[in-house]
């Protein structure tokens, strides 16, 4: 089948067409007035799907050589995500489908992040386990199968990327300040050390971090008031140093209660270079096989979401017009 996929839970307007599983063209549509507000703001994510949605669906028909006609079936995030955006996405794809009759299929945008493995080659067999890292979201989840994802470890605060963007946010670093970290990090070393939280089990915390980063570099501030400034890449590489290692931590010990060796990166903080070093160089020590996606269907994106309507569709997984957006799904 060729499926129409739209993804709008946060604040990109995302459009995507696959072709029996294949992804024929992924457009997607940021949101620069998020930046001078250092951070989203949901009312203008909500307007700003509504200017780009129209647009941007269009231009995933064209660069895929497709017209409204040859669509088959609309895949959509339901959730989870801002409900304003969510409501975008979800109300453009009932009415695409009402119009032309067609088969509605609703998508959970952290499975999608999981299953944008499988937008191209290589993909991991099943199963396999996923180390999920995003804006909202820290999980590690056993993919047993596309449609059969069992969540074994979570986040109970912030998020791994809440974490850099927060922790960027108090050394004045642009929103998002996950990828500037990420930029200074490369010529700073880790050399200060930031509290590393742990809650347990296969579990996340990163609240205590900020905290940590805060009181450290206050201390610091008092004998050498611009040491921020002075040593902005050594603090960005130690963030990052803690960030990075409390995630391969966890991972390890998934590894080592599943018994899974194919271990896949997912969501937008796997573009994070020293995640992705970090964890290949585990990886050669441990003889796991590594998964990690280009960072175009890392980040939100509709390819992912159109994969995984394709296996939603194969299983005849479909749902009505009364489908209503989920904040939390
Ligand atoms: P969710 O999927 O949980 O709803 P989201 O879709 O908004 O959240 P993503 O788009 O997957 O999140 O990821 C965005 C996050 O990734 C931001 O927090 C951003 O700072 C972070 N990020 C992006 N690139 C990097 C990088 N190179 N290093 C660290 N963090 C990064
Ligand atoms: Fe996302």
């Amino acid at each position: 089948p060729i499926i129409l996929a739209i993804e709008s839970s946060c604040d990109d307007t995302s459009a995507a067409i696959i072709a029996d599983g294949e992804v024929l063209s992924n457009v997607t549509a940021g949101q620069a007035v998020h930046e001078e507000f250092g951070g989203v703001v949901p009312e203008h994510a909500s307007r700003a799907h509504q200017r780009n949605i129209v647009p941007t669906v269009a231009v995933a028909l064209s660069r895929a050589g497709k017209t409204a006609d040859d669509i088959d079936a609309v895949a959509f995030t339901r959730g989870p995500g801002l409900i304003g955006s969510l409501m975008v996405g979800v109300s453009f794809a009932k009415a695409f489908a009402l119009a032309r009759n067609l088969p509605l299929i609703e998508v959970d945008h952290m499975q999608a992040h999981v299953l944008a493995h499988f937008a191209e080659a290589p993909k991991p067999d099943f199963p396999f386990l996923c180390l999920t890292v995003s804006g909202g979201h820290t999980q590690l989840v056993v993919v047993k199968s596309a449609l059969d994802q069992q969540v074994i470890g979570r986040t109970i605060d912030d998020a791994a990327g809440e974490a850099f963007d927060k922790s960027g946010k108090m050394l004045g670093l642009p929103y998002p300040a996950g990828p500037e970290i990420d930029k200074l990090a490369r010529a700073g070393k880790p050399v200060i050390a930031f509290a590393k939280p742990d809650p347990g089990a296969l579990d996340f915390s990163f609240s205590g971090l900020k905290t940590s980063i805060l009181y450290t570099l206050q201390k610091k501030i008092k004998t050498e008031p611009d040491f921020v400034k002075e040593n902005l890449e050594d603090i960005c590489a130690s963030i990052q140093d803690t960030i990075v290692s409390i995630l391969l931590r966890k991972l390890t010990m998934a590894v080592e209660e599943t018994g899974l060796t194919q271990v896949a990166l997912a969501g937008g903080v796997s573009a994070n270079s020293g995640l992705r070093d970090g964890l290949r160089a585990l990886a050669e020590e441990k003889g796991w096989s590594v998964f990690i996606p280009r960072i175009e269907y890392c980040t939100d994106n509709a390819a992912m979401i159109g994969v995984t309507g394709a296996f939603k569709f194969a299983a005849g997984e479909f749902v009505g017009q009364e489908v209503a957006p989920a904040a939390r799904f």
